[in-house]
């Protein structure tokens, strides 16, 4: 399917990568996926990451972590996750800045845009990722490199379009700045209700978990 929707839209299916969104699947799961062909996890919870990682999950694939992070569990994912795609203030780019600099190594991240300026979601507003794009040029140990999105929740899976195409732009503007420790490469966006219509509006990586591992069970004991 992506690499239909790639095609679609002139793109070559190796041009979008695909992350399991694996929260929810424990490591086994995990390690089942990776063995069918998996090659990007991302998680959403410092903590089941790290009891995950502890069990040898991710062996094999590329970890990110796409969840909403607080600046006190930074220190648990810098080194560790490959890439923090959900970076959604510059507080919170200092912080990742700062741990990365305490270990001598440099952090990439995506910077997260609340693409449909809803109140119960974080992100930079679409208005305001110039301004912490420039202003990544003081944190000499992250490098972004792209942009992330969860627009709203809908019924058919082309609403969000226009939320994609608005994206996409930032993404081209935003990479034509050449603002220091800041490159356009990686535009993160649709999951498994509506990938197919964010790689054709430009996605370069889609997270998908339902479409891989089949419905969460919420009610679940943990
Ligand atoms: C869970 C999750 C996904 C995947 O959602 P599905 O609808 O199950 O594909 C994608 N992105 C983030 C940030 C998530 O937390």
């Amino acid at each position: 399917n992506i690499a239909r929707a790639a095609e679609s839209s002139g793109r070559r299916p190796e041009d979008i990568t695909l992350v399991a969104a694996t929260k929810m699947n424990d490591a086994s799961r995990v390690r089942e996926a990776i063995e069918a062909g998996v090659r990007y996890c991302g998680e959403n919870r410092v903590q089941e990451l790290e009891e995950k990682n502890a069990l040898g999950a991710y062996s094999g694939a590329h970890l990110h972590f796409i969840g909403h992070l607080q600046k006190n569990k930074v220190k648990y994912l810098v080194g560790t996750a490959e890439l923090i795609q959900s970076v959604d203030s510059l507080e919170l780019a200092e912080a990742i800045d700062k741990r990365a600099a305490s270990l001598g190594v440099v952090q990439d991240v995506l910077y997260e845009v609340n693409i449909g300026g809803e109140a119960a979601k974080s992100g930079f507003a679409p208005e305001e990722i110039y301004s912490a794009a420039e202003k990544t040029g003081n944190f000499a140990n992250i490098r972004v490199l792209g942009l992330m999105a969860i627009p709203p929740v809908c019924e058919n899976s082309d609403e969000n379009r226009p939320y994609f195409a608005r994206m996409r732009q930032l993404f081209v503007d935003i990479g034509a700045k050449k603002y220091d420790n800041v490159t356009m490469q990686i535009l993160s966006m649709g999951m498994t209700d509506d990938y197919a219509a964010a790689i054709s509006e430009g996605a370069s990586m889609v997270r998908v978990g339902t479409g891989i591992f089949g419905a969460r069970d919420y009610g679940a004991a943990k």
